[in-house]
């Protein structure tokens, strides 16, 4: 059994023992497999770190196994500790837990209608989780334009059998409309905001 300590980001391999309904587990040994210190060692890096660590907590419950999700965690945080752009990896990280658990933002046809999108829809509605038609963008409530930029990146990673793919250079707007995205996308799957999100703007 592995577990992650999510205060210092530590890869422990431990053996448990517990009984049903009973939240206290009796720890019969403990060994550290990897200790991923650039994350303690940069602020930034970080409040990242956390951020990934409270995605994965909101998304998982207690006692259940979660390989795939406990993979893309793992993943991330050793990629985090080693690429040269933190702010994308946490939105192919967003992206890959929204794909994960069911979430998946639909950019392949209109999401509030089904008709085909036209080729340059911009317009994305957190409420329908996907980009919408001409016909429904004039009519839907609390909407936001998306460059085009950003929509083919989240297509292009979309299509990606990686976990996590490799980081490619997006401009800083697009960056943000993908951010701007995703965040609402998740939010609005879960029903509020995360309390990490505002220290990865400090
Ligand atoms: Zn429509």
């Amino acid at each position: 059994m592995a577990l992650y300590r999510s205060d210092a980001f530590v890869l422990l391999s431990a053996i448990v023992f517990g009984r049903p309904g009973q939240s206290l587990y009796y720890m019969q040994s403990v060994d550290i497999v990897q200790a991923l210190r650039p994350l303690h060692e940069d602020f930034h890096l970080l409040r990242c770190g956390l951020y990934i660590t409270e995605l994965i907590d909101v998304a998982t419950h207690e006692r259940e196994p979660a390989p795939e999700l406990f993979a893309l965690f793992h993943q991330s945080l050793e990629q985090l500790s080693q690429t040269a752009d933190p702010v994308l990896l946490l939105r192919l990280f967003e992206l890959h837990l929204l794909m994960a658990t069911g979430y998946t933002p639909q950019l392949l046809y209109c999401a509030r209608c089904t008709s085909d999108l036209q080729p340059h829809a911009c317009t994305f509605s957190p409420r329908f989780g996907g980009l919408l038609c001409s016909a429904c963008a004039a009519t839907t409530r609390q909407t936001f334009t998306v460059s085009p930029e950003a929509i083919a990146y989240l297509r292009r990673a979309m299509e990606g059998e990686a976990a996590v793919l490799p980081l490619t250079p997006l401009a800083a707007a697009a960056q943000w409309d993908l951010e701007q995205l995703l965040h609402a996308h998740l939010t609005f799957c879960l029903g509020r905001e995360l309390k990490s999100y505002a220290f990865l703007h400090l």
